[in-house]
């Protein structure tokens, strides 16, 4: 099976505890204003993996967990059920802009939330963006589908937001949800 993936990191530590593989999969309709990644909204770009190879870099990373955002998750619910199968069953957070509610409503989504061990679910509002761990705005909510991830969701929303640079001969990586404040800094950084 095939997923569309618009990036991975390895060690990823600012989307849940440990060091943890950051999957951003490809394609959102949403267009959320103030989105951070709006080149994650088109559903034929980024780059197309096997669920096994993906899986494969996974194992390979030495990760604790797995962390999985977009663009839209639930729109390939069934490759990312089996990128997780694959991987041996990690400790899964996974974001998106349903809310669970909703996902409960979707068939094809039971697959994915059988397998993900914490959800953080609606739309990024711009308006409700306030630089909290975890989240992009305060409309979200860190919802428990196992209790592996207890503590995670105690704390979510609860300190100031971190964010984390990679940085690769081709691509440089923003990874988390900048503040307002860390926005502005960041227009004011000579390169
Ligand atoms: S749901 Fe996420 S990826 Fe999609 S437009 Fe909104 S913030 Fe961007």
């Amino acid at each position: 099976m095939q997923i569309r993936v618009h990036a991975v990191e390895k060690n990823v530590t600012v989307l849940g505890p440990g060091r943890r593989f950051g999957i951003w999969v490809q394609g959102c309709p949403r267009k959320c204003p103030g989105c951070m990644s709006p080149e994650t909204w088109d559903p034929n770009g980024g780059m197309i993996y096997e669920t096994q190879e993906l899986a494969e870099k996974f194992l390979q990373s030495g990760c604790d967990g797995m962390t999985i955002s977009g663009g839209e998750p639930f729109l390939q619910p069934e490759a990312l059920a089996e990128v997780i199968r694959l991987s041996g069953n990690p400790g899964v957070i996974i974001y998106t802009g349903f809310l669970y509610e909703e996902l409960l409503r979707r068939p094809d989504a039971a697959a994915l939330l059988a397998v993900c061990d914490m959800l953080v679910d609606g739309p990024f509002l711009e308006d409700l963006r306030d630089g909290k761990n975890l989240r992009g705005s305060s409309n979200q909510r860190a919802v428990l589908l196992t209790d592996r991830y207890q503590e995670t969701a105690a704390s979510f929303g609860t300190l100031p937001t971190k964010i984390e640079f990679f940085l690769h001969d081709d691509v440089t990586h923003l990874i988390g949800i900048p503040s307002p404040e860390w926005l502005e800094r960041m227009k004011k950084i000579k390169w």
